[in-house]
């Protein structure tokens, strides 16, 4: 048991979460709330950032489990604890590279795409357009005709003025503020001589279409970087565009690394007797999934296809497997007359020996009826249906409801 939910509602998961789970979490609501998207939640940019710092280190999210957020804010063992800008944990998330590289560059610009498994599956091109910042090609970001930039006569081209600001009687303090008249920049361009199709400003927005290339294999998350398209600054080398894949939930498949998974549901006849099950792959193939007769499938069961989950990333000829969880459906109660139920028993497995009253002398026994329990416990019971091999689990990211 956690102590308190908070840091975990935040990002919306539970405190089961994995690991994976919580980045794709945070993931999703940084780019959501990023100031650049969501100029007025910015205080929401912030929660969703410090619950992300704290339960994505093992050691910070222990000693909220068992302390709160209070044990944090007085930071345990490690003393006093102080959280990372939300800027700085989104850009090492997202790959904006190292505090110092940061400073001569322009800013990244991070774009979610939302893609479908197929997608993912037989690779795509998507077309993006996104919107950022260039430097002015007219002015080549001058702002101003070559030359027509006059050192502003008010802060003596330094971009801060100095005041004296009086306390009190006989006290001054010095305060430094962006210089008004050329707003920092140091110079000043007349009028005429502003650059008309920047208007003075050296950049502009600009449009561009990129053309993002899904390949085979490719993962939810993932990221896929235009080197230098980001946004451009004057003097300043121009940032990243990163494209990160947000996939769309399949009706059919999961996906679990190179495995895709699915669930079937058979009657209790085709378990006993065998079935044939067309399933569409997500290249539009039908598979016929057959089960012959002879061959039995219990409900829970685990079976594979192999080479029909997904293609590897750089080596699409190899596929991982297709595995299905089968659940099986049994008939309503009265389904068969007595007399045919008789005939039927007639089929299966004999009962076992010592299971059966050995006399029918109604004297020596209670007779007990069954009844349905209550709904908590027939809950539990229907979680069977469900289990998997042990195998599995490594496979199936770690799923996990066992009871016992
Ligand atoms: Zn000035
Ligand atoms: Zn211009």
């Amino acid at each position: 048991m956690v102590k308190e939910t908070g840091f975990y509602d935040t990002l919306g998961v539970n405190p089961t979460v994995t690991p994976d789970e919580l980045k794709r979490a945070y993931r999703k609501l940084a780019l959501k709330y990023h100031p650049d998207k969501n100029p007025t939640e910015g205080e929401k940019f912030k929660q969703i950032s410090q619950a992300y710092e704290v339960l994505s280190d093992a050691k910070k999210r222990d000693l909220y489990d068992r302390g709160g957020e209070k044990a944090i804010k007085e930071g345990g063992t490690s003393g006093g604890a102080s959280f990372t800008s939300p800027m700085d944990i989104f850009d090492l998330f997202f790959g904006g590279g190292g505090r110092m590289h940061r400073e001569r560059r322009g800013k990244n610009v991070v774009h979610q795409l939302v893609v479908t498994l197929e997608e993912l599956y037989n690779g795509a091109t998507r077309k993006l357009a996104i919107q950022k910042n260039a430097v002015c090609d007219r002015c080549e970001g001058r702002g101003s005709r070559k030359g027509a930039a006059q050192m502003c006569m008010s802060c003596h081209g330094s971009g801060m003025q100095v005041r004296m600001h009086q306390l009190i009687p006989g006290m001054v303090q010095q305060v430094s503020t962006v210089c008004h008249s050329c707003q920092g920049q140091g110079q000043r361009v007349s009028h005429k001589d502003r650059c008309k199709t920047c208007g003075g400003r050296k950049i502009m927005r600009q449009k561009k279409i990129l053309e993002v290339h899904i390949d085979k294999g490719m993962k939810d998350g993932q990221k896929i970087v235009f080197h230098g398209e980001g946004d451009q600054e004057p003097g300043l080398e121009p940032g990243d565009i990163i494209i990160v894949l947000d996939l769309r939930e399949h009706s059919l498949f999961t996906r679990r690394g190179e495995n895709l998974t699915m669930a079937i549901e058979l009657q209790l006849v085709e378990a006993l007797c065998g079935f044939q099950k067309p399933v569409q792959t997500l290249d539009n193939r039908t598979l016929l999934i057959t089960s012959h007769p002879g061959e039995l499938i219990k409900p829970g069961d685990t079976k594979c296809v192999m080479n029909e989950g997904m293609p590897l990333h750089r080596r699409p000829f190899e596929k991982g497997r297709l595995i299905i969880n089968f659940t099986v459906v049994f008939p309503q109660a009265n389904f068969l007359p007595e007399p045919k139920l008789k005939e039927l028993e007639r089929y299966l497995p004999v009962k076992l020996e010592e299971e059966q009253p050995e006399s029918m002398d109604d004297d020596l026994y209670i007779y007990a009826d069954l009844e349905d329990c209550d709904i908590q416990s027939r809950k539990r019971h229907g979680h069977q249906h469900y289990y998997m091999e042990e195998d599995d689990y490594a496979t199936a990211g770690g799923v996990q409801c066992h009871t016992s």
